[in-house]
């Protein structure tokens, strides 16, 4: 996961901040000296670095402590205020023109950086929205790109449109707007060239065709696992292209997260998406507020709400939680709560959204083993009977030796699975009375 190692490092000087009492300058000063560096290893730009440093030090110092905070609690505030602002503050979206306008967005990006791939996932994200996107396929320098476009424009469900390798990009681009006028498509995502350095002539390339055709966004995808190379590469295009925004792929894969941290500080432009994975529905709107508490091993738990609330069918999850109450929960529910926990991502996507849990490492919660776990608990609940499911009190001795065969798995692991969820009801049976009721929480103090 992302900023793994930072997040780790700083979530260690905080815990000693935290066992402090009292906080004297050189309590703060010496705190502030590790963030530094636990900045740098993580490839954070150093001027970048030096400022931010100052800016906490300058707060952190001399500052009231509010109410209810202890002075460790306050500077850790005041790190995360600041990261906040250090990533841009405020979430930034793609301009869009209203109406029938037409939107042309143009990707740059240095080849392998996951322009193409990123061009699909952008036009399934304005699909969503409502528009009718068009991707157009400029980069002729590479014919494997164009069917690479092709196959991703396909799984989006978008319409992409191609000259083959002979026509110049600026004439495609041209004839593709064109084409989006006549057939009622509202955005056109230009993909072009990439080159495995930024050169004169590619610059010149994006130079005509933003001069050709009505570039409304310029957008640069830039490889998170670049480090520092990903905010010179950004800074270079800008001051040859001048851009609008970034999107940080690979973010998935990047331990450090320097690039993340230095972008907008360094080029003045905001980083519009992350790239999450290789799927096409992995990217996510960047926010700043959400990626500090997630560095800062707060958790991101409003991402976590908005991924199950894709995840989960409302009308279910109701339904679920009224069984609960009335400890009715049976084995088909236990099915169907694990299937929608798999549409979340999995035990260790979930993990690291959760407040305090982002720093876990995992031979703490050994993930393959749980999950394999899962997988054997699920394979004893298909080898029941729908009635059995329903009812488990059914379960008697030969109904359990049948459904250990059909599992693959020894008797008592069924007799384990059966106890546990024995007393998971029995839990939620009791769950009420402790909520409130007459042995709640004013009787009691
Ligand atoms: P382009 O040359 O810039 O067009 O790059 P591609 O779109 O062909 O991507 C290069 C490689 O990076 C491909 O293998 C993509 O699957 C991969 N890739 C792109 N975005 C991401 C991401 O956010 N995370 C991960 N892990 N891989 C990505």
């Amino acid at each position: 996961m992302a900023f793994d190692n930072l997040s780790e490092k700083l979530q260690n000087v905080f815990k000693n901040l935290r066992s402090k009492g009292r906080l004297t300058e050189d309590d703060v000063k010496s705190a502030l000296k590790e963030v530094k560096l636990a900045l740098l290893e993580a490839d954070v730009n150093f001027k970048v670095v030096k400022q931010f440093i100052k800016t906490v030090q300058e707060r952190a110092i001399g500052q009231d402590v509010m109410n209810g905070l202890n002075p460790g609690q306050m500077v850790i505030k005041i790190v995360n205020e600041e990261m906040i602002a250090l990533m841009g503050s405020e979430t930034t979206e793609i301009a869009l023109k209203s109406g029938n306008e037409i939107t042309v967005i143009m990707m740059a990006g240095l080849q392998g950086a996951g322009k193409t791939t990123t061009t699909a996932k952008i036009a399934g994200k304005l699909k969503q929205k409502g528009r009718n996107p068009l991707l157009t396929a400029c980069d002729v320098y590479r014919p494997a790109a164009i069917e690479q476009l092709k196959i991703n424009g396909e799984k989006q469900g978008v319409e992409v449109f191609s000259m083959g390798d002979k026509n110049k990009p600026v004439d495609i681009a041209k004839a593709a707007v064109e084409h989006a006028q006549k057939n009622g498509f509202n955005v056109v995502i230009l993909d072009t060239a990439g080159r495995l350095h930024v050169d004169e002539e590619m610059m010149d390339e994006l130079v005509a065709i933003k001069n050709a055709v009505d570039v409304t966004q310029t957008i640069l995808v830039v490889d998170a696992m670049t480090g520092q190379d990903a905010v010179n590469v950004a800074g270079m295009f800008d001051e040859k292209i001048g851009i609008d925004g970034v999107i940080l792929t690979k973010l998935d894969g990047d331990t450090r997260g320097g690039a993340a941290l230095s972008i907008r500080a360094v080029t003045g432009k905001p980083i519009l998406y992350i790239g999450m994975g290789e799927k096409l529905s992995d990217l996510e709107q960047f926010y700043p507020d959400r990626m500090a508490s997630r560095i800062l091993g707060m958790g991101d738990v409003l991402t976590m709400i908005e991924k199950a609330q894709e995840a989960i069918d409302e009308e279910e999850a109701k339904k679920l939680e009224q069984k609960m109450k009335k400890a009715e929960f049976d084995f088909e529910d236990y099915l169907s709560s694990m299937s929608q926990m798999k549409k979340m991502g999995g035990l260790s996507s979930i993990m690291s959204m959760m407040p305090g849990m982002g720093g876990m490492k995992m031979p703490d919660i050994d993930e393959a083993e749980a999950e394999k776990g899962m997988r054997r608990t699920e394979s004893i609940i298909y080898s029941m009977t729908l009635e059995e499911r329903r009812n488990p009190s059914l379960l008697n001795p030969s109904r359990k030796r049948r459904i250990a065969n059909g599992a693959g798995v020894d008797i008592a692991e069924v007799n384990r699975l059966v106890k546990q969820f024995e007393q998971a009801r029995k839990m939620m049976k009791q769950l009420p009375g402790m909520m409130g009721g007459k042995r709640g929480r004013k009787g009691r103090f």
